[in-house]
């Protein structure tokens, strides 16, 4: 399993503490279509990531679970906006984006034409 669904089930299970009630509604049925389409291989690390980062109680909360030893680096200082919750890589044909959670993971090769990501602009 990818680690953004692990990340946005592990996120979804603390939306009560995360999010005033009206939001962790709506955020915990889109991250549950977007776990279960996970599931079934489905790309969706993407999606998951523009949904946790729409949040910044939920982007501080995720970079803490991705990589607890490093996640004041990810973390964008108070005041600071739309930073990105991890290094994005992009495909040079432009036909994928990936984003570097778990550095202690190589970043993989496009799955479309195998091609080497490159460091892309923050997401
Ligand atoms: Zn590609």
């Amino acid at each position: 399993m990818a680690d953004e669904v692990e990340l946005a089930e592990r996120v979804r299970g603390e939306l009560a503490t995360l999010l005033p009630a009206e939001d962790a509604a709506a955020v915990d049925s889109a991250l549950g279509e977007l776990i279960e389409r996970g599931r079934r291989g489905e790309p969706v690390a993407t999606p998951i990531l523009k949904l946790l980062r729409a949040h910044p109680e939920l982007r501080r909360r995720a970079a803490e679970l991705a990589d607890p030893a490093t996640h004041r680096a990810v973390v964008p200082p108070p005041g600071a906006r739309q930073l990105p919750l991890a290094p994005r890589y992009v495909c040079p044909n432009g036909d994928y984006e990936y984003f570097h959670i778990n550095v202690s993971r190589a970043v993989p090769r496009c799955p479309h034409d195998g091609a080497e990501l490159l460091p892309g602009d923050p997401g």
